[in-house]
């Protein structure tokens, strides 16, 4: 693993994922047909079954998988009390700067120098601008109305700690996980999807015996770096970046980023953090509550220190995006030619298998095709297309990724009842049975 950045030769620039994302129904600007509203953004068709399929790997390997981590499902609006104890309502901020000449905003952390890097003008002073999106519950729009969207989805989990423990019984050491929507205001959105106002969360909060959460930070540090590359992200666009002690957040003893070599630079994927007894203190004085774990061996209560990895279902999503494309020039008939092509981990893949009728001119093999992609999609995601030429065919599912394609032709009607199956990497084909292709393809699903 490396642990600086180096520049890598890419196949693939941010307008080009952008250009993609829209055209074949990954990801479009939200509100487009009024102009768009800066960093929001909707997922099409294929976007949300990518983001579902990493959200579900993600859930599959952090809880189902496991006997000691459990899910939650907490929700957005939360008392206000809890952005309080927590210190967001303090601290949940981003130092900003103006531009006196152009009013541009600028996150002061994010430029270098102290003029405006848009038109060299003078800056204002650093002010903390809270980042937590303000809203009023109920029909009076008062002080004592006042409530936050969700800045982070852990407090939901940490003030729900008694409850869960109550109701599960585990034992030290175990996790709580949730999936969910968390708001930020940012002050310099951008970067596509890598920083929105709005975005999907997946994280988890596992509760140690206080003295082990040096080797628990270990030990999830090295499991969330290697499910990236489990799941195909190359190794060598990954690194691991430990933040300096002076720039870590007001909960952190520890925090470690996993990074990805974006189009723009090494940038955050996931962040690991060590946070100590933190959160469960503060909303048991805030809340008079007791937010503590009795432990049999020693007879005491005890707060458990809690190991944080959270990571970011969209740019996961971009990540995986990123790392999967690919633009190949191979032989074809003695002729040279090229194909984009989008080399998904098969967990991840949007669409596992395209059914194809070689000539969409001919009722019987229209009708046999479909009759294919009918059978394949009550087992995994299918897609039928009869839109165009079979070479044109191929590459369209190339560009989305798709595993395999199943074609059928005339001798399939005419003569076996045979179809081929094409790989997606490889472009090998082979001729099989059509009563087989279901098993063939669950078989080959399994990783
Ligand atoms: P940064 O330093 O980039 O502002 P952070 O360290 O404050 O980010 P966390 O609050 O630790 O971010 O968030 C955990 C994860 O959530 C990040 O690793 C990232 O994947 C995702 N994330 C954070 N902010 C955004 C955003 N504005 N848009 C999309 N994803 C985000």
């Amino acid at each position: 693993m490396v642990e600086s950045g180096g520049e890598l030769s890419r196949s693939v620039s941010m307008d080009k994922i952008v250009e993609l994302c829209k055209r074949r129904g990954f990801i479009f600007q939200s509100s487009e047909i009024y102009g768009g509203i800066g960093s929001s953004y909707d997922y099409g068709p294929l976007g949300v079954e990518l983001k579902r399929n990493i959200k579900e790997a993600w859930w599959r390997d952090m809880i189902s998988r496991r006997d000691d981590i459990v899910g939650l499902d907490s929700a957005i609006i939360m008392s206000p009390a809890v952005w309080e104890a927590s210190g967001h309502l303090k601290h949940f901020t981003d130092p900003l700067v103006d531009c006196k000449s152009c009013k541009q905003r600028f996150r002061a952390d994010e430029i270098e120098g102290d003029k405006c890097p848009e038109c060299g003008g003078e800056l204002t002073e650093v002010r903390q601008f809270n980042t937590m999106f303000k809203t009023f519950v109920g029909p009076v729009e008062d002080e004592a109305s006042v409530a936050y969207l969700r800045p982070e989805t852990a407090q939901g989990i940490f003030v729900n700690f008694a409850n869960v423990l109550q109701a599960t019984r585990k034992k030290l050491p175990f996790g709580i996980g949730q999936i969910g929507k968390r708001f930020r205001n940012e002050i310099t959105p951008g970067n596509f999807t890598f920083r929105t106002r709005e975005f999907e969360q997946m994280e988890m909060e596992y509760f140690v015996i206080p003295g082990t959460d040096e080797e628990w930070f270990e030990y999830w540090v090295n499991e969330r770096l290697n499910w990236y590359i489990r799941y195909g992200v190359k190794p060598e666009n990954l690194r691991l970046r430990p933040h300096p002690k002076e720039k870590l957040s007001h909960y952190s003893k520890a925090t470690t980023d996993i990074e990805y070599n974006y189009p723009f630079g090494w940038g955050e994927l996931e962040g690991i953090a060590n946070r100590t007894d933190y959160d469960l203190t503060v909303h048991s004085e805030a809340s008079g509550r007791q937010l503590t774990y009795f432990d049999e061996e020693t007879q005491t209560h005890i707060v458990p220190y809690v190991i944080e990895p959270a990571a970011g279902a969209d740019r996961a999503a971009l990540v995986f995006l990123l790392d999967a494309y690919e633009e190949e020039v191979f032989e074809k008939g003695g002729k040279k030619d090229k194909r984009t092509v989008l080399r998904f981990h098969k967990a991840i893949a949007p669409i596992k298998v395209a059914v194809l009728p070689l000539l969409r001119n001919r009722p019987d093999i229209v009708e046999k095709a479909k009759s294919i992609a009918d059978e394949l999609r009550m087992v995994m995601t299918t897609m039928y297309d009869d839109t165009g030429s079979i070479g044109r065919l191929y590459r369209r599912q190339d560009e989305i990724g798709t595993l395999w394609c199943v074609t059928v032709d005339v001798q399939t009607v005419e003569e076996d009842n045979q179809v081929t199956i094409r790989d997606r990497d490889t472009m090998e084909q082979i001729r099989v049975p059509i009563e087989d292709v279901k098993a063939i393809l669950m078989e080959r699903l399994q990783y």
